[in-house]
C-alpha cells in the first residue's frame, strides 16, 4: 500500500454512500467511486454528513469550502449559486462542501454558527477564514488567496 497522495479526498459517494477517495490533483478526469464505479462530481458542492465531517473536511490536505445552511433558510439559498461558481471554477484545488446544520448540530456548536448561512474556509483541518451571509466578493477573495 503507497500512502494516498496529497491531494486525496475522502468523500461518501452520492451514489451506493460508501466513502471513497478520490485524488483531487485528477479531478479532471472524472474519477469514480471506488465501489460502484460511478463518477464523483466534483463540479459542485459535496454534501458531508456529521460523521464524515471530521475525516472529509478537517482531513482533506487541499482547502475546503463549507456551506453551513439549513432547507428552511431563504438566504441559504442565496448562497447556493456562488458555491456551485466556486466549486466549478476551482475542481481540482478547492473541495467545496456543504453542511446541513440541522443534520449536524455537533459541528454547528463546535464552530459557533449562530446565523446561517455562514462559509467557512478550512485549511489543514483548521478554520482559516469566515463569511456570514451573502458575501460573494469576500468569498471569491479568500478562495483565490487559497489556492494561489
Ligand atoms: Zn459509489
Amino acid at each position: 500500500m503507497s500512502s494516498p497522495p496529497e491531494t486525496s479526498v475522502t468523500l461518501r459517494c452520492g451514489f451506493c454512500a460508501e466513502l471513497t477517495h478520490v485524488d483531487l490533483a485528477q479531478a479532471e478526469e472524472r474519477p469514480e467511486c471506488s465501489s460502484c464505479g460511478k463518477p464523483i462530481l466534483l463540479d459542485r458542492p459535496v454534501k458531508v454528513a456529521q460523521g464524515d465531517f471530521e475525516e472529509t473536511v478537517l482531513g482533506a490536505t487541499v482547502p475546503v469550502l463549507v456551506d453551513f445552511y439549513a432547507d428552511w433558510c431563504a438566504p441559504c439559498k442565496m448562497v447556493a449559486p456562488l458555491m456551485d461558481e466556486v466549486a466549478h471554477q476551482n475542481v481540482g484545488r478547492v473541495l467545496v462542501a456543504k453542511v446541513d446544520t440541522d443534520a449536524a448540530p455537533e459541528v454547528a456548536m463546535r464552530y459557533e454558527i449562530r446565523s446561517i448561512p455562514t462559509i467557512i474556509l478550512f485549511r489543514d483541518g483548521e478554520e482559516t477564514e469566515r463569511s456570514l451571509g451573502l458575501e460573494p466578493e469576500r468569498v471569491r477573495g479568500f478562495v483565490a488567496a487559497a489556492v494561489e
